[in-house]
């Protein structure tokens, strides 16, 4: 049984007794509170989690129809039901106006039990339904930005993220990057160890990435074996040594079960930097990064390039892979990648 706590209020005890016998036989419940009145079962509703009510209406101090009211404008209260139990018939005007103010159900004293149970019931299972449907959109929500394979964002998220911040960028004039992946030689694996190696490999090789982001980082898989990493407020030293930090990390990776066939793989990265000449929408950074990764497979892989609109190859790191270019020196190897593939 799902933990639920039921709130009886009435002035009554021997009311409250009986509600209480009727529910617990059919253990609808998990725990019952009480509250005499109004003022009470408010108290009693704001500092604990109560998932159903039963309410008088005729009570001293606060009535139901303030109780209820009350609970129902609040966030906690709106859609937690409320059955009210009202004394006459000519409290049938009364009931209207109690269902008005947000009253689920009512039903009449000296109320039959099984009717007091079955309405309860109805308002359980519509409750159990609203809970499976939340639960089911949170879900839908998180598939719709996931990557099946890696558990990392998606290229469709990333996009919306880099438009979103792209935008802030420009507002409030600071600089971002976007780091484009692509795993060397990759077909090769493939063609060695089976797709389902390669599978793992892809797995792999985002779960080590993953662990080695900083604040401000963002990692989606871009599609196939591309990753693609955003950096917020990167300046350029910032960005190559993110690059440079991802690269080591998986060229020093064993991607291997196996201990005595190590299985070992290298990854190329180019780095476009926004604000930058000549770039204007999140589509010219990709294209950009595209360019440079580009240039990174021509001159050897394993290593972070640096696009450069105006610069011809001007610096290297320490270990000679990280370069600016000049975009002049190579084109780009494919049309630039589209947000609907997905
Ligand atoms: P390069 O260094 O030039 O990037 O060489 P590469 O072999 O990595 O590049 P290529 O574009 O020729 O091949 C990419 C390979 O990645 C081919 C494709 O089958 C593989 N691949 C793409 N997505 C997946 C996937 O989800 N699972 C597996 N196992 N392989 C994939
Ligand atoms: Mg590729
Ligand atoms: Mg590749």
């Amino acid at each position: 049984m799902k933990r639920r706590t039921l709130l009886i209020v009435d002035d009554s005890p021997a009311i409250r007794k009986l509600i209480r016998e009727t529910i617990t036989t059919d253990n609808l419940f998990s725990h019952i509170v009480e509250a005499s009145n109004g003022m009470e079962a408010l108290k009693v509703f704001f500092n604990s989690k109560i998932d159903f009510v039963i309410t008088d209406v005729v009570m001293p101090k606060v009535d139901g129809y303030k109780f209820i009211s009350t609970i129902k404008d609040s966030e906690i209260g709106k859609d937690v039901p409320v059955v009210m139990l009202s004394a006459s018939r000519k409290e049938v005007i009364d009931k209207i106006k109690g269902l008005n103010i947000g009253a689920s159900d009512y039903v009449i004293k000296p109320f039959d039990s099984h009717e007091l149970v079955a309405r309860v019931k109805v308002f359980i299972k519509l409750q159990e339904l609203q809970e499976e449907l939340k639960e089911k959109n949170i879900l839908l929500e998180k598939q719709a930005i996931t990557d099946e394979l890696t558990g990392l964002y998606n290229r469709r998220h990333f996009y919306e993220h880099l438009k979103m911040q792209l935008s802030l960028a420009k507002r409030h004039g600071f600089q971002i990057a976007c780091l484009l992946i692509d795993i060397d030689h990759f077909k090769d694996i493939n063609d060695t160890y089976g797709h389902d190696v390669g599978d793992k490999a892809l797995k792999a090789i985002a779960k080590v990435m993953q662990d080695r982001l900083r604040e401000g980082e963002v990692l989606a898989r871009f599609g196939g074996e591309e990753f693609i990493i955003y950096l917020n407020r990167a300046d350029v030293e910032g960005a190559i040594s993110a690059g440079e930090r991802m690269r080591k990390a998986i060229a020093s990776a064993n991607f291997s079960d196996d201990v005595k066939n190590p299985l070992t793989v290298t990854i190329s990265i180019g780095v476009a930097m926004y604000p930058h000449e000549g770039l204007k929408d999140s589509d010219d950074i990709i294209k950009a990064a595209d360019e440079a990764l580009y240039y990174a497979k021509k001159t050897g892989r394993n290593k972070v390039v640096l696009y450069s609109e105006s610069m011809e190859v001007v610096i290297h790191n320490d270990i000679n892979n990280c370069v600016y270019r000049a975009s002049e020196q190579s084109r780009p190897r494919r049309d630039p990648p589209k947000v609907d593939e997905e």
